[in-house]
């Protein structure tokens, strides 16, 4: 296991939007022994952990991290289908998209959503990812395998214990570690060969023509307001896009989305941040909620 934990390690590479420090550990561990492993060498040593999965909706901190940043690989990633019963079970760290892709190789409608988002599976349930068109996480999950890293005790989340909502679950504001997800595939009555994986092009197609074309992003940044317009609507009207703060740039096409055009800091974006937070409120009275996580940061609030 030793051979898997890295030092001094960028976390820049491991996040979407390339930003952020250094963490003095970085840990890939492939199974729940190796992860438990890992666990228990941050804690003898009273240092800090989080879990990354594809760091698509994550804000790094600049400042260096002196803990043990930790991404699931090995077991995590695998994607076991068990049709006789109309479930999938994959590995939290497995790649969303490729979820998506192959329930949709079975013929399966209706999972669409999943064939778009590029997280893993993990990072999408803790935040019900979804997409307002196509359905969300909670459509589809079953139940999961849950990791209390304090006790190291392995739990059953149900989908009734999960409290799904748009955006957010029972875990989002939990320490706890997602470990393997199963989840209940679309009836069979569903199932038209082809169109799955069509309807999965045609969302990707559209996204292409809708979304910013420069790449080091990490999609929204705001939630949508409950009851309201989307958010880049209020921030395009209070005047956001294109405003630059240092290396960070809000989205010409797309106020609701924030670029490092080279070299941004964390600083630079929080600053776009704020700034469009300040100005939809004064003009509109609406509190804008960040989508994005900020880490290590919003992890203390957590318990
Ligand atoms: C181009 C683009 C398009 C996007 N489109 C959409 C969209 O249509 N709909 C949507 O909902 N989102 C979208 N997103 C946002 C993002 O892809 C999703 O929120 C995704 O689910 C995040 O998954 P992740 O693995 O990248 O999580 P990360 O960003 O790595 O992590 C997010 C949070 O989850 C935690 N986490 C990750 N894995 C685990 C685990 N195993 N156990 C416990 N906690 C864990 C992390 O600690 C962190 O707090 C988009 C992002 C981009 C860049």
């Amino acid at each position: 296991m030793k051979s898997k934990i890295k030092t001094n390690y960028s976390l820049k590479k491991l996040n979407t939007i390339r930003i952020g420090g250094h963490a003095l550990y970085y840990a890939t561990p492939s199974t729940v022994f190796e992860l438990k492993e890992i666990l228990g060498f941050s804690l003898d040593r009273n240092l800090k952990f989080y879990i990354l999965g594809n760091g698509s909706n994550v804000l790094i901190s600049d400042k260096d991290f002196n803990g043990t940043v930790i991404k699931l690989r090995g077991r995590f990633e695998e994607i076991i289908f068990t049709e006789d019963d109309g479930t999938g079970t994959c590995g939290a760290g497995a790649f969303l998209m490729k979820l998506g892709s192959k329930i949709a190789e079975r013929g399966y409608t209706g999972c669409s959503y999943m064939g778009v988002i590029p997280g893993t599976v993990g990072g999408a349930v803790r935040i019900n990812a979804g997409t307002l068109e196509e359905g969300e996480i909670k459509d589809h999950f079953l139940n999961a395998q849950v990791l209390d890293p304090q006790t190291g005790e392995l739990e059953i989340y149900a989908a009734e214990d999960m409290q799904f909502e748009y955006r957010k679950c029972a875990l989002s504001q939990s320490r706890k570690i997602l470990l393997q997800v199963t989840f209940r595939l679309p009836l069979a009555k569903e199932k038209y060969p082809g169109e799955a994986r069509e309807t999965i092009n045609s969302i990707l197609a559209t996204r292409r023509q809708k979304h910013p074309k420069f790449p080091l992003n990490f999609g929204s940044t705001f939630k949508r307001p409950i009851g309201g317009k989307p958010p880049g609507w209020y921030l395009e009207q209070v005047g956001m896009k294109g405003m630059r703060s240092g290396g960070a740039m809000v989205a010409e096409e797309h106020a609701n989305w924030i670029l490092n055009m080279g070299n941004a800091t964390s600083q630079d974006v929080k600053k776009l941040i704020s700034e469009g937070q300040k100005r939809v409120f004064e003009e509109f009275g609406i509190n804008l909620e960040r989508e994005v996580i900020y880490l290590p940061e919003d992890m203390e609030t957590w318990y």
